[in-house]
C-alpha cells in the first residue's frame, strides 16, 4: 500500500490571533484517517504573502497531498491564490461557471457588485475547479513537482460540502482509495500507562498495520488498534491477530471493548449472578451509588447506600463498633471492613463495599492525604486494601470511587 503523506494549511491571521479555532484542519484530519490517508503536519499561517509562499515552499517540498484552507474570498487580505502562483508561476484565469454565480448571487440579491469580486472567479488554468454549492469562491485541485493541491474556502460550511463532494470522489480514484478501515478499543483497567506501554513495547515498536495508540484517562488506560485492508474482513482479521498477541501479554488487566465503561461490566457481572450489592461511603459521599444508578437497570443489583461520613454515622446507622474507631480510627482498614459488612448485612445484599479515607486538602487522625480504605465484603470473604491516591480532593474521590468498580471487577472474575 503506498502511503501518501498529506499536510493541512489554514491561511488566516485569525487564526493566529486565536480569535477562531482550526476546526477545519480539526475536521480535515478526520476525514483523511477515515480515508486511510496519514496526515503528517498542519500549519497554520497569517495573511502575508511572503510567509504564505514560503510556507507552500515547505510544503511542497515534503507531503505529497497538501489541503489549504482559506484566503480564497475577495478581500485583499485573501492571498492564497497569489501566494502559489508566486511559488509556481502557474497562470490565474477567470473561471465562466464560477464568475456567472457570483454575477447572478448579486443581481439577485439586488445588490452592486464590487469589482474584487471577480477575483473569487479565478482559478489556475491547470486546476480541476470544484464548484462551490454553497458559497462563491470555488476550490481547486491543482498539480505541482508531483504533489497534489487542493484548494478551499476558509468557511467551514463551504469546506465541508466541497471536501465531500468533490475533493474526496477524486482522492479515492487518484489515490485509489480502496481501502477499508476498522478499529476496536481494548480497555484495561489496574494498569498504569507507562507499565502497559513497557509490556507492550516489542508490539508498539513494530506496528504498523495494524496500528497501536493507547489512551489514558481516569484510573484506567485503552488502546485503539486501527487496521486498514481491501474488506472489513481482512481489516478485522488484522486486528485479531494485534489483539491475541496484546492479551497474552496484558490480558489480566482487560475488562472491556469500545464504549463499555467499569461501571457498566460490574453491573452486566452482578446482573447476571443475580446478585445484588449495597454502599457504606465515607469520603466518597455517595459518588459510588451515583454511577451505580446512573446505569439504567441498577435496581436489579444496587439495593442502596449509606452515606456515613461522620463518626457518629459510622456508629448510628452501620453499627461500626466504638472499640474499632477508638482503636484504629475510621481511616483504617478495621473500621472500612466493618462497614463493608455491615452495609451488607443491613441492606440484605450479596456484596458490601465501602470506602473511607482523607480527600483532603486536611489530613485526618494523622493519616496523610490521599489514604483511602476500600473495602469488599464478599460472599465468605472480605477483602480490604489501603490506597494512596494523588491529587486533589475531587481527584482523590473519583480515584477512589473508580477503583471501587475495579476491585468489585477483579473480586467477581476471580470466582469464576
Ligand atoms: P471568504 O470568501 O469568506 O473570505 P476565504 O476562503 O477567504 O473565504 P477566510 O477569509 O480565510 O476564507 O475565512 C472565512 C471565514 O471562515 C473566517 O472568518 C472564519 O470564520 C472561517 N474560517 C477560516 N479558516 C478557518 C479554519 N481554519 N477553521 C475554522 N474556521 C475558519
Ligand atoms: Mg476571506
Amino acid at each position: 500500500m503506498v502511503e501518501y503523506k498529506a499536510e493541512i494549511l489554514a491561511v488566516g491571521t485569525e487564526l493566529l490571533l486565536g480569535q477562531i479555532a482550526n476546526t477545519n484542519a480539526q475536521w480535515l484530519s478526520e476525514q483523511l484517517a477515515d480515508h486511510g490517508i496519514s496526515v503528517y503536519f498542519h500549519g497554520v499561517v497569517g495573511d502575508n504573502l511572503e510567509r504564505v509562499r514560503s510556507t507552500f515552499e515547505l510544503a511542497s517540498k515534503r507531503s505529497d497531498l497538501i489541503i489549504v484552507t482559506g484566503g480564497l474570498g475577495p478581500t485583499d487580505d485573501d492571498l492564497t491564490r497569489e501566494a502559489f502562483q508566486l511559488l509556481t508561476n502557474k497562470k490565474l484565469t477567470e473561471d465562466q461557471l464560477a464568475m456567472e454565480k457570483i454575477t447572478n448571487f448579486f443581481l439577485k440579491a439586488n445588490r452592486q457588485m464590487t469589482p474584487n469580486n471577480r477575483k473569487q472567479a479565478r482559478v489556475f488554468d491547470d486546476a480541476i475547479v470544484l464548484q462551490n454549492e454553497t458559497g462563491m469562491a470555488p476550490g481547486m485541485i491543482v498539480e505541482y513537482k508531483g504533489s497534489i493541491w487542493v484548494f478551499l474556502p476558509g468557511v467551514p460550511r463551504e469546506m465541508k460540502s466541497i471536501t465531500a463532494n468533490h475533493v474526496f470522489p477524486y482522492l479515492k480514484e487518484k489515490l485509489e482509495l480502496n481501502t477499508v478501515i476498522q478499529s476496536r478499543m481494548l480497555r484495561f483497567i489496574g494498569i498504569g500507562e507507562s507499565q502497559l506501554e513497557h509490556d507492550l513495547k516489542s508490539l508498539i515498536d513494530a506496528q504498523h498495520n495494524p496500528t497501536i495508540a493507547p489512551l489514558a484517562s481516569e484510573g484506567e488506560v485503552a488502546l485503539r488498534l486501527t487496521a486498514r485492508a481491501k474488506t472489513k474482513v481482512d481489516a478485522n482479521k488484522l486486528i485479531e491477530g494485534s489483539e491475541v498477541q496484546i492479551m497474552d501479554l496484558v490480558g489480566d488487566y482487560f475488562y472491556g471493548y469500545d464504549d463499555v465503561t467499569i461501571q457498566e461490566k460490574v453491573f452486566h457481572l452482578l446482573k447476571n449472578k443475580n446478585w445484588t450489592i449495597s454502599s457504606a461511603e465515607s469520603l466518597t459521599g455517595g459518588k459510588f451509588a451515583d454511577e451505580f444508578v446512573s446505569i439504567s437497570g441498577a435496581s436489579a443489583v444496587f439495593n442502596g447506600a449509606v452515606v456515613s461520613y461522620a463518626t457518629e454515622a459510622k456508629k448510628n446507622l452501620l453499627e461500626v463498633d466504638s472499640n474499632t474507631i477508638d482503636q484504629y480510627g475510621t481511616v483504617s482498614k478495621q473500621c472500612a471492613e466493618e462497614m463493608a459488612h455491615n452495609v451488607k448485612g443491613k441492606l440484605n445484599s450479596t456484596l458490601g463495599i465501602s470506602f473511607t479515607g482523607v480527600a483532603g486538602p486536611e489530613s485526618v487522625e494523622e493519616k496523610s492525604v490521599g489514604t483511602v480504605f476500600i473495602s469488599v465484603s464478599g460472599i465468605d470473604t472480605v477483602d480490604t486494601k489501603e490506597f494512596h491516591f494523588q491529587g486533589n480532593r475531587e481527584g482523590i474521590r473519583n480515584r477512589t470511587v473508580k477503583k471501587g468498580f475495579e476491585l468489585l471487577y477483579k473480586y467477581i472474575q476471580n470466582l469464576k
